[in-house]
């Protein structure tokens, strides 16, 4: 029995895992008594979720009400799952170029990926939105 309700919980996960990257795009609401979600240009709203640091970035303040776009799939019409944060699937759209969100910290030259405090210093990291086919150890400008 123990075997068969493993292989039951095992199928589901394959056939999320197998389905294709899509993207979604949209204006970022936050809200504190609602979850993170998009308004698409059509006016449809999307549920947004996501790792621990791609929720920390959704709930940045900085962004909100940007014109957002993640890749990922839907679990849903109106329920998108963005993939994992190490694969840099989150972008503000800012004077027409498609900008990958990172953090930055000045004082030491790091890079994050979700906002807090710098692990070095300790001190907020700044919003750092940037071209996307820049590499992670160069800078911005
Ligand atoms: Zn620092």
């Amino acid at each position: 029995m123990i075997t068969r309700r493993g292989v039951l919980l095992f199928i589901p996960a394959i056939v999320l895992h197998a389905q294709s990257t899509a993207n979604v795009r949209g204006r970022l609401r936050q809200q504190p008594d609602l979850p993170p979600a998009l308004t698409t240009k059509e006016g449809k709203v999307i549920l947004l979720d996501g790792d621990q640091d791609t929720a920390g970035v959704l709930r940045d303040e900085r962004l909100k009400d940007g014109d957002f776009e993640a890749n990922g799939h839907y679990v849903a019409p109106d329920r998108f799952v963005i993939d994992p944060i190490h694969t840099r699937s989150l972008f503000i759209w800012r004077n027409g170029k498609k900008l990958v969100i990172t953090y930055w910290c000045d004082v030491c030259a790091i890079r994050g990926w979700t906002p807090g405090l710098c692990r070095c210093c300790q001190q907020p990291m700044e919003l750092d939105p940037r071209d996307p086919a820049l590499k992670d150890t160069e800078p911005s400008n």
